[in-house]
């Protein structure tokens, strides 16, 4: 490779074959999957890049990094942290992070030690609506030392039949004004992109249309994560009409950020699935052009 036309053009022909899904769960937190049985899974759904994204911890990427060996699929160990931003909790990607690097396992177990004190509060106030020993019967439904997450708890009442989906459970007991809600003290944006950056990874801004904010305060967010050091802006997530992909691509032009791709899956559901819909429109720069970003595998 010598940097000509040529070169690029079969790059460009190579990356066009590659299906990348940036953003996904395993048992590490609120995943339905083992890291080696969703690694398996993404082969089966013809995804060639996957990356690895637990809430708060990165506990599932070794596993994921050798099934991914076994199989021939491209692992990117992530994170996605949850902060908090003027009282909305809001998610950063880390991509192609270190995951032994000391700042960011910092962070992990701040995180870790508040996460612990949350899902104990959340599993007391299930007790109270009748779920006894809520929270040691959800912790032996993850993996051992898994972040849990208000996901976990949906997933566990869901388990014992509670309502039909596990959505709906989240509605009925986990939801902010439900019985079971807790407001978690997570740190800022910049503290998760500090730390991330320190791990040689790219900060990205998850799921922006998630938060449910008007376009005023999601461009006051996104100047912020921008100013704090934030790279990247997920663009394609699945179950998103055309028309916002093409709002998020324009927003990530306007803020000058890369532009991410992520089923964030947990489990299948009706119309999300791993790798489904997912492409980043051509006029948008997609974050695997980053120059820190890297496949582990
Ligand atoms: P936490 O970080 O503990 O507040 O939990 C956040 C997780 O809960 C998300 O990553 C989702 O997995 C899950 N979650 C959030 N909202 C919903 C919802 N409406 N229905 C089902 N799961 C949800
Ligand atoms: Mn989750
Ligand atoms: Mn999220
Ligand atoms: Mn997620």
């Amino acid at each position: 490779m010598d940097g000509s036309q040529d070169d690029l053009d079969k790059v460009l022909a190579w990356e066009n074959q590659m299906m990348f899904d940036l953003h996904s769960h395993t048992l590490a937190s609120d995943g339905k999957y083992s890291p080696t049985d969703l690694v398996n899974y993404a082969k089966k759904k013809k995804v060639d890049v996957l990356a690895i994204t637990d809430h708060d911890t990165c506990s599932g990427v070794e596993e994921a990094i050798a099934a991914g060996k076994e199989c021939g699929v491209h692992i990117v160990s992530g994170i996605e942290i949850s902060t908090m931003w003027r009282g909305n909790q809001i998610h950063i990607v880390g991509l192609a992070v270190d995951i032994h690097n000391p700042e960011l396992n910092e962070l992990i177990t701040t995180q870790a030690e508040k996460r612990l004190v949350r899902a104990k509060e959340i599993g007391a106030k299930l007790e109270k609506c009748g779920f006894a020993d809520a929270y040691e019967r959800t912790k032996a439904m993850a993996a051992e030392g898994a972040s849990i997450t208000r996901g976990n708890y949906a997933a566990f009442l869901y388990s014992l039949g509670v309502a039909p989906t596990i959505d709906k459970c989240f509605q009925l007991y986990l939801g902010s004004n439900c019985r079971a809600f807790v407001k978690s003290n997570w740190g800022t944006i910049a503290d998760a992109i500090n730390a991330i950056k320190a791990a040689g990874g790219i900060a990205v801004l998850a799921h922006p249309r998630r938060y449910d904010m008007n376009n005023k305060w999601l461009r006051n967010l996104i100047k912020d994560f921008k100013e704090c050091g934030g790279e990247g802006i997920e663009v394609s997530g699945a179950m998103q009409a055309p028309a916002e992909r093409e709002f998020l691509v324009a927003l990530s032009k306007e803020y000058g950020l890369m532009a991410s791709c992520g089923s964030d899956f947990h489990r299948e559901k009706p119309y999300l699935d791993l790798g489904g819909n997912l492409s980043i429109p051509e006029n948008a720069s997609p974050i695997w052009h980053h120059e820190r970003f890297k496949l582990e595998a």
